[in-house]
Formats: structure tokens, C-alpha cells, sequence
């Protein structure tokens, strides 16, 4: 960079071969966390080192859905990340207390991702996948400044009007010159137990979402995975174990096992 006082981000270092996701979506509440914890667990269960980063400042479940409770601890300049079913967790839940709101402007957000990439003990990740805040706000842009090379993961649901704003959060990769690595369909559908699928939020927003970036980008953006609707994901997250290791047999685990399997 040739500016000195910029805290030096390992994974903007030619030559770090971490690979970074920030995993991005329109709005809130479509799975973003729940696929974060979900593909970490699967990733590290099978020997990779990982890593996640909450940067959702307003949703912060991260913690919560991987059963982490316990705090950072510094040595000397370096913030030792706890680590919680073999994925090292750093969220800005962990630095502020109780459940008080965070109410940061863009500047203070982008200092304090950049002192969460730059002063974490990350070590030698494989994967670092970070979870974005809703929508195509500051963060996706710092991240975009601040690791070049991360690549974005976007996040729907079938919903075609939820489609529409994933798209929206998908194109800031165009503007940050970002590769978009794929999009993810949650909440799919739900399977009765006599084997029907009902598709409770409609059907294709994955598919749309993924063609549509495909022509704005320029570039082949696939639809890597459908993940069906569960009530124990919910459960599974509430209680702080993603499903991918509780019910690894269970239709949602596969699902996102088999999402594991294109990183
Ligand atoms: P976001 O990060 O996009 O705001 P979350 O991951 O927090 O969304 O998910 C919102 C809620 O939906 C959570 O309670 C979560 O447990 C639940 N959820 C997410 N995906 C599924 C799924 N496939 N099946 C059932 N519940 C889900």
C-alpha cells in the first residue's frame, strides 16, 4: 500500500492463500447467519481451518448460532479468537455489552472490521467467511477495500421479490470490481414427513438471482446450493450447534454439506 500507519490486513497480502467470502444478502432474516455457521461447522469438520467474522453489526447472531459465549482474550496487540465447534468467532457481539443496540456511523464500521482483520490471531486460515449486515451498505464496500480478493456469496430465499434486493447486494461487486462466488437458495422448501415438498416462499428466486448476475457481472455466477426449510435448523441454531453436526443424515445438512463440497 506504501501508507505505513494502515494496519496490515493478512489477507490482502500477495500471497496469502486464505480463501475469503463475504456472505452478502438483500435483507435480513433470509439465512444469511444460518448458512455462515452452517458452512463453517461443515467446513471445519472436515480439516479445514476456518474462520468467521460477524460483521453483521445490527443481526450479530453468529455467537448465538455457534454456542460461543466466551470472549476474546488480547495478548501483547493480538485478539485471541475463541473458537467454538473448530471455527475461530470474532463478531462485534464479543465487544459490546449485554444486548445494548450498535449504533456506528461508516468510518467508525470500517476502522473496526479493519482491527478485526488486521489484529486477530487468525493464523494460517483456509476459509474465512464473513458474515455481511443486510443490504448493499458501507460494510460490503470496506470489505471491498479492504480485502480485494474476498469473493461474495449472496444469500436468497425462492421469494422473487426477495430476489430482486439480492440482486441488488450482489451488483456492489461490480462497483468494488469483486468476484461474486455463487448464490445460495434458503428456505427452498419444506418436506412433509409423506415425502411432499411444499414451496412455502414460491420457487426460483436462486435461479434468478444467480442468471441475473451472471449478465450483469459478465461472468458465470452459479447457484451452488438449495437448502430446504427445517424447524431444527432454527432449533439447532437457537441452541448453539449448527445442524451439519447434530443431524449430519437430515435433509438440510446434506444440503449444506453438499454446499461445502464447491469451496
Ligand atoms: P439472516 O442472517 O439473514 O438475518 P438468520 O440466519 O438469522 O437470517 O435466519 C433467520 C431465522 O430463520 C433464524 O431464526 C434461523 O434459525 C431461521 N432459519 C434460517 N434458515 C432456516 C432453514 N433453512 N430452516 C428453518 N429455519 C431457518
Amino acid at each position: 500500500r506504501g501508507d505505513s500507519t494502515e494496519p496490515l490486513i493478512p489477507f490482502a497480502q500477495p500471497g496469502n492463500l486464505t480463501r475469503v467470502y463475504a456472505v452478502a444478502s438483500g435483507k435480513g432474516g433470509v439465512g444469511k447467519s444460518t448458512v455462515t455457521v452452517n458452512l463453517a461447522a461443515s467446513l471445519a469438520a472436515r480439516g479445514l481451518s476456518v474462520g468467521v467474522l460477524d460483521a453483521d453489526i445490527y443481526g450479530h447472531s453468529v455467537p448465538r448460532m455457534l454456542g460461543s459465549t466466551i470472549r476474546p482474550t488480547q495478548v501483547e496487540q493480538m485478539i485471541i479468537p475463541p473458537v467454538a465447534h473448530d471455527v475461530k468467532v470474532i463478531s462485534i457481539a464479543q465487544f459490546t455489552s449485554g444486548n445494548a443496540p450498535v449504533v456506528w456511523r461508516g468510518p467508525m464500521l470500517h476502522r473496526a472490521l479493519q482491527q478485526f482483520l488486521a489484529d486477530v490471531f487468525w493464523g494460517d486460515l483456509d476459509v474465512l467467511l464473513m458474515d455481511l449486515p443486510p443490504g448493499t451498505g458501507d460494510v460490503a464496500i470496506s470489505i471491498g477495500q479492504l480485502i480485494p480478493t474476498a469473493e461474495i456469496l449472496v444469500v436468497t430465499t425462492p421469494q422473487q421479490a426477495a430476489a430482486e434486493v439480492a440482486e441488488r447486494a450482489g451488483a456492489i461487486a461490480l462497483q468494488t470490481r469483486q468476484k461474486i462466488a455463487g448464490v445460495v437458495e434458503n428456505m427452498s422448501w419444506f418436506e412433509t414427513p409423506d415425502g411432499q415438498r411444499m414451496e412455502l416462499f414460491g420457487s426460483g428466486g436462486g435461479e434468478t438471482v444467480a442468471a441475473n448476475l451472471t449478465r450483469a457481472v459478465g461472468a458465470e455466477v452459479p447457484l451452488l446450493g438449495q437448502i430446504p426449510l427445517d424447524p431444527q435448523v432454527r432449533e439447532d441454531g437457537d441452541e448453539g450447534t449448527p445442524i451439519v453436526l447434530t443431524q449430519p443424515e437430515s435433509a438440510p445438512a446434506k444440503a449444506f454439506s453438499s454446499l461445502a463440497d464447491s469451496f
